[in-house]
C-alpha cells in the first residue's frame, strides 16, 4: 500500500517509482550521544553520514518516514550557484563574497555528483536547465547575467537563447528568452535520498523514523531532546527541519518560512516530441515560479501553484494541468498521474540560514526553493565543522538573514499579503 506522509498532500510520483523504501524504527528508549540530529531530508542525513564515517557517535530522528519532507518530494531541479543570479548577490556583498557563495555552490554540485558516483546511486540525473522569461522587458538582464557568470564567475557552461532558440528547446512561444545551463540538470530526488539514507546508516549512524522531537531543552552543558518514546542527550545538535520547524524552536521558526508548492506527473508524452525535446529542466521567472522538466521515461514534471495558508488545496491536478496549458496548449487534456505537494523553506533575503540558536545548537535550512545541491552540501559542511576539516560553513553563517517580520502570530498572515501581491505582479 501507498505511504501518505503524514506532513504533505499526495502520492508523489517519485515513491511509486523507487524499487524499495527502506523502514527504519522509531527509537526506543533513551540515549547518549555526541551529535543528535533532528530531521531526516538531504541536510540532517548528510551530516549523519559523515559523522559517522568520521567516527562520531550521531544519532538522526526523523519525525515522519525519510522521504516525507521536501527532500524526497521536490522538483529534482539542481540548478547553478545561489537561488539569486552571482551579479543580483554581488551588487549586496561584493565580487569577493558573491564569487565565494557561487564557488561553494559549485562544491555542492560536484559533491553530490562524486557523492551517488560514490555510493552507485542512480538518481535517474538528465543534464540541462533553462531559464525562460516570461516578460520581454527582462532580456537585458538575463543577457548580463549570462556575461557576467560566464565573463567574470569563469562559469563557461551558460548562454543566452534569443526567442527562437528558447521557443524551439521549450517546446513552446510562450516565452521572449532565455538562458541555458549545461553544467547542470536534474534527478529523481528520492533515489538520491534513500540511497543517503543507506550510506548513513552503513557507516554507523542511528537511524530513527516517526520520532517526532517534541522539546529542546540544556541542562549541565548538555542538550535533551523530547520525544515520545525517549530523551536523547546529546553534547551537539543540528536542527534540519527546514520548512517543517513549526514551534519546537523560536529563532529557526522566526527565520525559515513554510511555502506551500505542489507538482503534477503526466503520463509519457510520447505523442509529443516537440515539448522539451532536449529533457531540460525549466524554471520560469515569474515571482511564484514555475518548474517544470521531463523525466528519464518521458513524462513532464510541472511544478508551480504555491499557497501560503496550511491549507492543500482540494484538486491539485487540475490547478496544474491549467498552468501546463498555458505553456502547452497541446496538453491541456493531458492525463496526470500524480499530483503531490510539500513545503519550501524560504526566508527573507532568499538565502540559506545557518545559526548557531542555542549553545552548541546549530539551524540550518530556508534554502529557498534551491536546496537540493545545497542542502546536501550543506549538511557535509556541519559535519566539517565539527570534525575541523573546513570553515566553509561560515560563508553562510555570515549571511545577513533577518526574521520575517511580524513575530509568531502576525507572520503568516503578513507574509500571505507580500506573497499574494508579488504573485499578482507576475500577471502584468
Ligand atoms: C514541492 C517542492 C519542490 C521543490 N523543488 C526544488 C527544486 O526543483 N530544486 C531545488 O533545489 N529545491 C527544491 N525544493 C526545495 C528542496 O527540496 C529543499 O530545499 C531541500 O530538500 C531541503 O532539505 P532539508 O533536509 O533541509 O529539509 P527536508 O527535506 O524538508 O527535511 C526536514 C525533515 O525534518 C523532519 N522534521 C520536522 N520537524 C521534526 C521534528 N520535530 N522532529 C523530527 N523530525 C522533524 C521532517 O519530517 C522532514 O523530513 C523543493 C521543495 C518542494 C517542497
Amino acid at each position: 500500500m501507498s505511504w501518505q506522509s503524514p506532513i504533505a498532500p499526495g502520492i508523489s510520483w517519485y515513491q511509486e517509482t523507487v524499487a524499495e523504501r527502506p523502514e527504519y524504527p522509531a527509537l526506543d528508549g533513551s540515549r547518549q550521544t555526541s551529535v543528535a540530529i533532528i530531521g531526516g531530508g538531504f541536510t540532517g542525513l548528510q551530516a549523519a553520514y559523515h559523522l559517522a564515517k568520521s567516527g562520531v557517535s550521531v544519532t538522526l530522528i526523523e519525525g515522519c518516514r525519510i522521504g516525507d519532507g521536501a527532500s524526497g518530494r521536490n522538483g529534482g531541479q539542481l540548478g547553478t550557484g545561489q537561488r539569486s543570479y552571482p551579479d543580483e548577490i554581488e551588487e549586496e556583498l561584493g565580487f569577493e563574497r558573491s564569487k565565494a557563495l557561487f564557488d561553494l555552490a559549485e562544491n555542492a554540485k560536484k559533491y553530490l555528483f562524486d557523492f551517488a558516483d560514490e555510493h552507485g546511486i542512480d538518481m535517474d540525473y538528465l543534464p540541462g536547465q533553462l531559464n525562460v522569461s516570461h516578460k520581454a522587458s527582462y532580456e537585458r538582464e538575463y543577457r548580463q547575467s549570462v556575461e557576467a557568470i560566464v565573463t567574470r564567475y569563469g562559469y563557461p557552461h551558460m548562454s543566452f537563447m534569443d526567442g527562437k532558440e528558447t521557443a524551439e528547446r521549450a517546446g513552446s512561444k510562450r516565452f521572449f528568452c532565455g538562458t541555458r545551463d549545461t553544467g547542470t540538470g536534474h534527478i529523481h530526488p528520492l533515489k538520491l535520498l534513500i540511497g543517503l539514507a543507506k550510506a548513513a546508516k552503513d557507516a554507523g549512524a542511528g537511524i530513527f523514523e516517526m520520532t517526532p522531537a517534541k522539546s529542546i531543552r540544556q541542562t549541565a552543558g548538555k542538550t535533551l531532546i523530547e520525544t515520545p518514546t525517549g530523551t536523547i542527550s546529546a553534547d551537539r545538535v543540528l536542527i534540519a527541519t527546514n520548512a517543517y520547524i513549526e514551534n519546537l524552536e523560536p529563532v529557526t521558526a522566526a527565520h525559515v518560512m513554510p511555502i506551500h508548492s505542489f507538482i503534477g506527473a503526466t503520463v509519457p508524452l510520447d505523442r509529443f516530441p516537440e515539448v522539451i525535446p532536449g529533457s531540460e529542466a525549466l524554471a520560469d521567472s515569474r515571482f511564484v515560479v514555475r518548474y517544470w522538466r521531463k523525466t528519464r521515461d518521458g513524462r513532464l514534471l510541472f511544478g508551480g501553484r504555491e499557497a501560503y495558508t496550511a491549507d492543500a488545496p482540494r484538486d491539485i491536478s487540475s490547478h496544474i494541468r491549467r498552468q501546463i496549458a498555458e505553456i502547452y496548449p497541446q496538453l491541456r487534456d493531458i492525463e496526470i498521474t500524480h499530483a503531490w505537494g510539500g513545503c519550501v523553506g524560504i526566508t527573507m533575503p532568499r538565502k540559506p540560514f545557518a545559526r548557531e540558536v542555542m549553545p552548541g545548537v546549530m539551524s540550518i535550512g530556508g534554502y529557498s526553493g534551491h536546496g537540493v545541491m545545497l542542502s546536501n552540501y550543506c549538511g557535509k559542511l556541519y559535519a566539517d565543522s565539527i570534525t575541523g576539516k573546513t570553515g566553509e560553513l561560515d560563508l553562510l553563517k555570515d549571511l545577513k538573514v533577518p526574521p520575517f517580520p511580524g513575530g509568531a502570530k502576525f507572520r503568516s498572515p503578513l507574509l500571505f499579503l507580500a506573497l499574494t501581491w508579488f504573485a499578482l505582479r507576475d500577471k502584468f
